[in-house]
């Protein structure tokens, strides 16, 4: 064993502590925080994640992992892969493991086994049990490439990984229990931190080789405890009762066909909702000196290679050929709006310029990835570039935050920010970003809302502030985005004539706050469980005559409702008074009135609220009142 000498390790807090080679990255994060050592599953080595038992070679950072962190998650959902592996090659010894990656809500692993049924599972389950009952340990080994052929000469889909590892790299692997499996790693110490592991299904999967039998695959979900399995077991049903595709059919709202995948078809009641949510946010646009555009849907190639989306953004474009020159639909709405700038000579009097613009965008997404309205191939945006100067870029930043705030409370939505870096790929100066991203940071610190830093994840023109939002199940979702753009006016050559009587380029900010409607509305429509706030609500009021005798009295009052421009309908008295109030509260309708023979000869309602078991009497006028006011301010209701 080589001497063991001094190495300096620094921690995230700037703290630099001395210890010897070969120390524990455990016992080193030991000694940073004594407290946290339990939640910690792994460590960050200068970046890189490691084990607990990694032994620290030299010089260097570390930091704890734990299940909070994204890449801590990831880990413990791999280290889940492995068990339900061991568990199913205790079940069916002949099972071949492939690979078992982790995913955005868990993991799987995928077997070359015979068919599995149910039964098979059981017996999994039963085994996982016992590994994590009997705390397994997860040992790392490295072996040479010829061990580790030997060690998988049965199973040709891990011979063809190990072939693919570069000569004369060891090759990984990790004992848990009597099972060892091929792996890179990290993973958490030991089974007691896979509790709350739960197997989800299995379904059969085609092979990479169309001539190989299919694969089946193992699907599932790890946390460290059974508390927090069960929470999000819950939350999952909770979830899937609430899933907007289910309601975008059940409430007519949108639907999709076969013939055209990822591309949204809006229906009647649908679009009712696209339109407030558009007014709602151009009457902003009015108040805060917006001018409304529309650019062509279709670009010639050229454009694209002026903006950098021809050599950065190309396969997730739509492209089609036009009488021999090849035009990309466009992904995002920027080439449009440089081209009006650049339409004329400018002058610093007209900044800051506010163009805003709702085209629809087409962005090529797999088949594969497609979901609902929340991944899709043609959407729309709340979308807008400010060109200002320099001076003005941050004051402009500033003023966008206070319209997010106003506009995700009016949702009773959460929400924080995430700044994105420049990323490998980038354009530009270097110390261009590193202006941009100050100020981006100045914005968000002065602002005093919740953010965190995400090194690397800016986009290739500009870094970004993007706009996360929690929603009632407290699922993280990303809506809008806000850019600091020094790069695409330079390459489209805008400028203006400054007070100086001199040229000079201006900066664009690119910003888009709700996202895209098809996003924000399937989000929206799952955080509300379809129970949309009156005004947005296609049928705000539906009016129920007792019998035919109180149908004049029915007609009269949605007409007097449609006069102050709300939503309203009379039913027919075909079906009884109880099974319409049970189909409004089935179709989300936010107000019911009931009008019988008290009610038209009191002029009066008795209302009920959507949710609510309550008739409320009211006067006729007492009634559109109340409803106009919720309406027009925007309020939920309850
Ligand atoms: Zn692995
Ligand atoms: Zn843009």
């Amino acid at each position: 064993m080589p001497e063991a000498t001094t190495i300096h390790v620094r921690f995230p807090d700037g703290r630099e502590e001395t210890f010897t080679t070969a120390t524990l990255a455990r016992d080193a994060l030991d000694r940073f925080n004594p407290g946290a050592v339990g939640s910690v599953l792994a460590a960050l080595w200068n970046g890189v994640p490691v084990d607990l038992a990694f032994r620290l070679p030299s010089d260097g950072s570390l930091a704890p992992i734990t299940f909070e962190d994204r890449v801590g998650r990831d880990i413990l959902q791999h280290s889940s892969a492995h068990l339900v592996a061991k568990g199913l090659v205790e079940t069916i010894p002949d099972a071949r493991p492939t690979h078992g990656p982790p995913t955005d809500d868990g993991f799987y692993y995928d077997f070359d086994v015979r068919p599995l049924v149910p039964a098979d599972l059981d017996a999994v389950r039963a085994a996982m049990d016992r590994s994590v009952r009997e705390k397994d340990r997860f040992v790392r080994r490295e072996i040479t490439r010829a061990e580790a052929q030997a060690l998988f000469s049965k199973n040709p889909h891990k011979l063809r990984y190990i072939s693919d590892i570069p000569e004369g790299e060891l090759v990984s692997v990790y004992d848990t229990g009597s099972f060892t499996d091929l792996c890179r790693g990290p993973h958490v110490p030991s089974t007691e931190w896979l509790q709350g592991v739960h197997i989800l299904g299995f379904s059969a999967i085609a092979p990479e080789d169309p001539t190989a039998p299919a694969l089946q695959r193992v699907r599932g979900v790890g946390f460290p405890t059974r508390a927090q399995l069960d929470q999000y077991l819950k939350m999952r049903a909770e979830a899937e009762a609430r899933d907007h595709r289910v309601l975008g059919t059940k409430l007519e709202l949108f639907t999709f066909v076969d013939e055209a995948p990822g591309f949204p078809i809006w229906l009647p009641n649908g679009m009712v909702v696209v339109h407030e949510l558009e007014r709602f946010v151009r009457e902003h646009l009015e108040a805060a000196g917006y001018q409304e555009i529309r650019t062509p849907l279709l670009f010639a190639q050229s454009v694209y290679e002026t903006s950098g989306h021809w050599e950065h953004y190309r396969e997730d474009m739509f492209l089609s050929e036009v009488e021999g020159r090849t035009f990309g639909w466009k992904p995002m709405n920027c080439p449009g709006s440089m081209l009006i700038f650049r339409s004329r000579a400018r002058s610093y009097r007209e900044l800051p310029m506010r163009l805003a613009e709702f085209a629809p965008l087409h962005r090529f997404e797999a088949s594969g990835t497609l979901h609902g309205l929340t991944r899709v191939r043609e959407f729309v945006q709340d979308d807008a570039h400010i060109f200002v100067t320099e001076e003005q870029a941050e004051p402009e930043i500033r003023t966008l935050l206070d319209w997010i705030e106003r506009a995700f409370s009016t949702f009773r939505l959460e929400w924080s920010c995430e700044l994105s870096t420049r990323p490998a790929k980038f354009l530009g100066e270097k110390e261009v970003w590193d202006k941009a991203e100050a100020t981006l940071e100045r914005v968000l610190k002065a602002s005093g809302v919740k953010y965190r830093v995400s090194p690397g994840e800016g986009g290739f023109y500009a870094p970004k502030i993007d706009i996360h939002i929690r929603d009632s199940l407290g699922r993280p979702w990303q809506t809008g985005t806000i850019q600091l753009d020094y790069q695409m006016p330079l390459r489209f050559g805008l400028a203006y004539q400054g007070p100086d009587g001199q040229l000079h380029t201006p900066v664009v900010v690119h910003r888009t706050i709700l996202g895209t409607w098809e996003r924000f509305f399937g989000v929206l429509l799952e955080h509300v469980a379809g129970r949309l706030p009156p005004w947005l609500a296609p049928l705000q009021v539906r009016v129920l005559p007792v019998t035919d005798r109180h149908s004049a009295a029915a007609h009269g009052l949605v007409e007097e409702l449609k006069a102050r421009r709300l939503r309203a309908e009379a039913s027919s008295t075909e079906e009884s008074l109880s099974k319409r109030v049970r189909n409004a509260e089935i179709e989300r309708v936010p107000y019911v009135v009931v009008l019988g023979d008290k009610e038209v000869a009191e002029g009066s309602v008795a209302l009920r609220v959507r949710g609510s078991k309550e008739n409320r009497p009211l006067s006729r006028p007492e009634f559109i009142a109340y409803v106009h006011d919720r309406v027009t301010k925007r309020e939920f209701d309850p």
